[in-house]
């Protein structure tokens, strides 16, 4: 039915390789490694061997071509990503506190992340789309959001399915105009895949069973909820459950993990496979990228997954 799409940010990321407290503590840095959440999952969809393309815009500039040669690379389809003459590549400077959590200095809206819209190239290339990819993040950015609306109907219009990762940070408080499209995104959504309290805010309700099940009555077909190092689960319409038990492997970045998960689940899925082992490289896909600095790194083709699988041992 077509190739699967990705819409919204692309960024490059530049990394402090130390952990610190102080944000105005120099601290060594390594980048710039290609990133965007929508890009690094269609970086692991493209690697896998799927049909992927992306929509998307960078500057005319170095950290535009990192971005874009990357993901030639992995096999996606870069002919939808605008190169805008007159703003930057968007960037993000990533520093790591002690409590594991994570500090971002973004330049997204004023850079070219934010400036890219409908067109004849993308609307072809939608009108020959058989999954649409979104996460909630591309919804902040304005420019997106055109033609994330659009995309959404034309897509499922003509038979093809949609997958939906929230990607909300959850102290984020979206505007009521922008919750109401992350809502209506949910409700379109195939395929759910939230992490932590993401299934609760996308289904509006508490407890995880309440929300599966309202996500079910609401449309949703399937759902793999992340877990980070304690693996995924996934939850089928008829009540199916799979608890997929995370590989052991040392963290060295966590960004990109859910992207990486996402994009590999659902080629996979597109590709014929079961839910189990679809899972089974979503899990990989997520664990191997977190051994690798920079956002999609660790993203992996069949070949590293399959050695990765084989070679690593799994939470019991
Ligand atoms: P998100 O980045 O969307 O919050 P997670 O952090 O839950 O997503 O990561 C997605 C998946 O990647 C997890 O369900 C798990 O399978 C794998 N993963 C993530 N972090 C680790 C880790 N430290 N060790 C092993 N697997 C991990």
């Amino acid at each position: 039915l077509g190739p699967t799409v990705c819409v919204g940010e692309i960024l490059v990321e530049i990394v402090a390789t130390t952990v610190g407290d102080g944000f105005l503590e120099a601290q060594p840095l390594v980048g710039p490694f290609a990133s965007g959440a929508p890009a690094i999952f269609i970086s692991q969809c493209g690697r896998l061997g799927g049909a992927a393309a992306m929509v998307g815009a960078v500057g005319d500039d170095d950290f535009g071509r990192v971005n874009i040669d990357r993901l030639k690379r992995d096999g996606v389809d870069v002919s939808t990503i605008a190169v805008h003459p007159d703003y930057p590549t968007g960037s993000a400077f990533v520093r790591y506190r002690k409590d594991g959590s994570r500090d971002f200095v973004y330049n997204i809206a004023r850079s070219a992340a934010a400036r890219f819209g409908w067109s004849p190239r993308v609307s072809d290339l939608i009108n020959r789309t058989g999954h649409l990819h979104v996460m909630g993040s591309a919804l902040s950015v304005p420019s997106a959001r055109e033609v994330i609306d659009k995309a959404v109907d034309i897509v499922k219009a003509r038979g093809g399915t949609l997958s939906v990762d929230p990607n909300i940070r959850k102290e984020l408080q979206l505007d009521v105009e922008t919750e109401r499209r992350f809502l209506r995104l949910v409700a379109a959504a195939d395929l759910l895949l939230p992490s932590g309290q993401e299934l609760e805010r996308a289904a509006g309700i508490t407890g995880e069973a309440n929300a599966i099940r309202r996500l079910f009555e609401i449309g949703v077909n399937e759902i793999v909820l992340k877990r980070g190092a304690e693996g995924a689960t996934y939850f089928g319409r008829n009540g199916e459950r799979i608890d997929a038990p995370a590989f052991l492997v040392e963290e060295v970045d966590p960004t990109g993990a859910g992207d990486c998960f996402g994009g590999a689940y659902l080629t996979c899925r597109r590709l014929g496979m079961s839910p189990d082992e679809a899972l089974t490289y979503g899990s990989a896909a997520g664990a191997r990228n977190v051994t690798v600095r920079g956002p999609m790194e660790g993203a992996g083709t069949r070949q590293e997954l399959d050695a990765f699988i084989a070679s690593t041992e799994r939470l019991s």
